[in-house]
């Protein structure tokens, strides 16, 4: 299985979303056997927010993990609207309670809004001190973000941060991962499939003819491409346990050189930096 040093622990380089779950009844029993199937498969990397479903998808998450939180890779989201050294602390303590634990493996600051960095990173350090947050990262920084980061923490304290990143969204590879990398941070990569449309796309048959090559799916050879370089995890989210098990597989295929020239020419990396574009 692909693994990658993430927050100070070695983890499979697939995890888990949860972004729309807990919003549709019907799908519930669903979307909590998919998780457990990912946990079943070996999976440990769960990621939420306070912001999916207002809660909802954290107390799917919760369900799912219920007497097996020592499985579990726990990432959770604060709102910018709640970054205040104040809002961020009171934000961790309700999702707490949804989630139903005494703490959360890593959070995050889902994107930047107008409360300074300084006082969100102040009320991390304080929940770590806590033992409520183990490790802390931010999601949808830039570079020049990153850099504005740096100048008020140690951007080695930084875990992740998470972005909109696969084979349509390659932007990211100039800014924010050169960055990154300069201090050996690993990223997320979310909406790795594209919400599903990198699979009714014009470079589907470029993704099926890969697939065929590694007698694979496309769903995987698009999720390999993103872990590919072993600093990404990446984290689709699968909303049955048949697309968990699809999603699985790729954590055991790895893309040869033809295959991804293939993919290169049918989705080009960027040549200069393009703005981080979010979702
Ligand atoms: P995604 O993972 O790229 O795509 C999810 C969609 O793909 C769902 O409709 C799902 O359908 C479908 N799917 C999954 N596995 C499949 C398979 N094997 N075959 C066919 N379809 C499949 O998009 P995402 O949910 O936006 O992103 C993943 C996670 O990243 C989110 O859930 C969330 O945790 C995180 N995220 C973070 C941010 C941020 O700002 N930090 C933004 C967006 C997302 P089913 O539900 O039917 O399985």
């Amino acid at each position: 299985m692909r693994t990658l040093t993430f927050a100070g622990r070695e983890l499979p380089a697939l995890g888990m979303g949860t972004w729309y779950m807990g919003e549709k009844s019907s799908r519930r029993d669903d979307e909590v056997a998919a998780l457990r199937a990912g946990l079943d498969g070996g999976l440990s990397v769960v990621d939420t927010a306070e912001m999916y479903g207002s809660g909802r998808a954290e107390q799917v998450v919760a369900e799912a993990i219920a007497g097996r939180r020592d499985e579990v890779f726990l990432v959770d989201k604060v709102l910018p609207s709640h970054a205040s050294a104040r809002g961020t602390v009171q934000a961790c303590e309700q999702s707490l309670r949804r989630l139903g634990t005494d703490h959360v493996d890593l959070y995050l600051l889902h994107w930047r809004g107008s409360h300074p960095l300084a006082e969100t990173v102040q009320a991390f350090a304080r929940l770590q001190e806590e033992g409520k947050v183990l490790a802390w990262g931010v999601s949808n920084l830039d570079a020049d973000d990153l850099a504005e980061l740096g100048g008020v923490v140690d951007l080695h304290e930084c875990a992740t941060d998470q972005v909109l990143y696969n084979l349509s969204r390659r932007g990211p590879e100039l800014d924010p991962f050169g960055a990154m990398a300069t201090v050996g941070m690993p990223a997320m990569a979310y909406s790795p499939i594209e919400q599903g449309r990198l699979l009714t796309g014009a470079g589907r048959r470029v993704l099926d003819e890969v697939a065929a090559r590694h007698d694979a799916t496309a769903t995987q050879v698009a999720l390999a491409w993103t872990m590919r370089s072993g600093s990404v995890l990446s984290i689709p989210k699968a909303g049955t346990v048949a697309h968990q098990q699809e999603n699985l597989g790729a954590l055991q295929l790895e893309l040869d050189a033809e295959s991804l020239a293939l993919l290169d020419d049918a989705f080009p990396a960027p040549t200069r930096p393009v703005p981080l574009e979010m979702l």
